[in-house]
């Protein structure tokens, strides 16, 4: 395959996403996250928004000094000198970093939000991405709200930001607005009138807002764009991003389709891992019927499913569970369920226990079975939870099916 055949994986689970209500996560749980991004093999990895906290920037650089290989480490800044020095300052130890500026390219955001004119707008782009390039070979530009910019202007700024250096250019759906031939169109128009697109890579930042995020990027894709930003479990401001396992699952599934025929590093067996991964940092687990990594999404319970899936699982099932990492033959935990099977299951989860550890946790397991009927991996997270509080009360909102439902 070319160059032109891979498709880069930016995963802003850790801005985007951290930045979202109920996703707040602890400095060490941040750089856990992050190495098991690494590990799944996403290209880009967006550590962080520097100037907005004392703790994003830590974040950042611990980010950047420790993962050496692997991602590229990328750090937002608005288009302003203090943003994008200080977000250079918190990537300095990376090995490979990438700055990311920002401004808004919508007549609403620069009129209410900005308050500035176009022009100034685009003053603001030149001069910021070759700022930025004095600090990084690599720089992104995002035009905030470009799926409701003015195509003429749109064009324009993005033009300005890649004759000043620019070399990936995102063309964000900040509001999840927009329409998968929508989306198609404004890659295709930009691309085509933009000087030297072949020379840049272009970028698909879509909002669930419509529950189009994953529609819309792979429109993107289609229409040229060989970057898709998207986080785990599509956690993100309001409804969220596109979410990374079900764009991965996507491409592999379907990679007879055009859209799909694009390469990837993604370790497809870690998409659950990872996914349960920052189910435990973070106050909410995904929904079970979530697609890929949801609790129910290889479950068959209806009497004539399960006779079709004893068939031939083919009637019912167009992947593997094992194939996104899910385990696929849950054992039933209840009552009287062992040390033993609920040490087996945590560590399924990703949680591999000590003799200490795992007394404390059974005794809490044996405790919550006394009181509820079916045990959920969401319970037996919240377990082992830095915040039980928070994480019960939640996955008990959440669960709707039982474990045993699968077995
Ligand atoms: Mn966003």
């Amino acid at each position: 395959m070319s160059q032109q055949d891979r498709l880069i994986f930016f995963d802003t689970t850790l801005r985007d996403g951290e930045q979202s209500p109920g996703c707040s996560m602890r400095h060490d749980e941040k750089l856990r996250m992050a190495r098991q991004l690494g590990r799944l093999g996403v290209d880009v990895l967006e550590a962080g928004f520097p100037v907005s906290s004392d703790g994003d920037f830590a974040a950042v650089r611990a980010i950047a000094t420790e993962i050496t290989e692997g991602p590229v480490i990328a750090a937002l800044a608005r288009c302003r000198e203090n943003d994008i020095v200080t977000a250079a300052r918190a990537l300095e130890p990376a090995q490979r970093k990438r700055l990311h500026v920002f401004l808004a390219s919508s007549d609403v955001h620069l009129e209410y939000k900005l308050k500035i004119t176009r022009q100034q707008a685009l003053d603001q782009v030149a001069a910021s991405v070759a700022l930025a390039r004095q600090f990084a070979d690599d720089v992104e530009f995002s035009a905030e709200d470009a799926t409701r910019s003015d195509i003429d202007f749109l064009v324009q700024m993005i033009t300005i930001a890649a004759e000043a250096g620019a070399t990936t250019i995102n063309l964000p759906d900040t509001v999840g607005y927009t329409v998968p031939e929508e989306t198609a169109a404004m890659f295709r128009t930009v691309i085509a009138r933009v000087p030297n697109a072949d020379k840049l890579t272009f970028s698909a930042h879509c909002h669930d807002d419509l529950g189009l995020a994953v529609a819309n990027s792979l429109a993107a894709v289609e229409a040229g764009a060989r970057q898709v930003e998207c986080t785990i479990n599509g956690i993100g401001e309001r409804a969220g991003n596109a979410a990374l396992e079900e764009l991965a699952t996507i491409l592999r599934v379907r990679n007879d389709r055009a859209a799909a025929k694009v390469a990837t590093r993604i370790e497809h067996e870690l998409l659950y891992p990872t996914s349960q991964m920052l189910a435990g940092f973070i106050s909410f687990a995904p929904s079970p019927n979530k697609a890929i990594v949801g609790a129910n999404a290889f479950a068959h319970e209806a009497g004539i499913h399960q006779h079709g899936m004893l068939a031939n699982p083919l009637c019912y099932e167009i992947m593997t569970a094992e194939s996104v990492g899910q385990p696929s033959n849950r054992m039933v935990l209840g009552k009287h369920s062992g040390r033993h099977a609920l040490a087996h299951r945590m560590a399924e989860l990703g949680h591999t226990l000590d003799a200490a550890q795992l007394d404390s946790v059974y005794r809490k397991f044996t405790e919550l079975a006394d009181r509820k009927k079916n045990i959920y991996d969401q319970d037996l997270l919240s377990l082992v939870s830095a915040r039980p509080e928070a994480s019960a009360s939640a996955f008990a909102a959440a669960a709707a099916s039982p474990v045993e439902s699968v077995a």
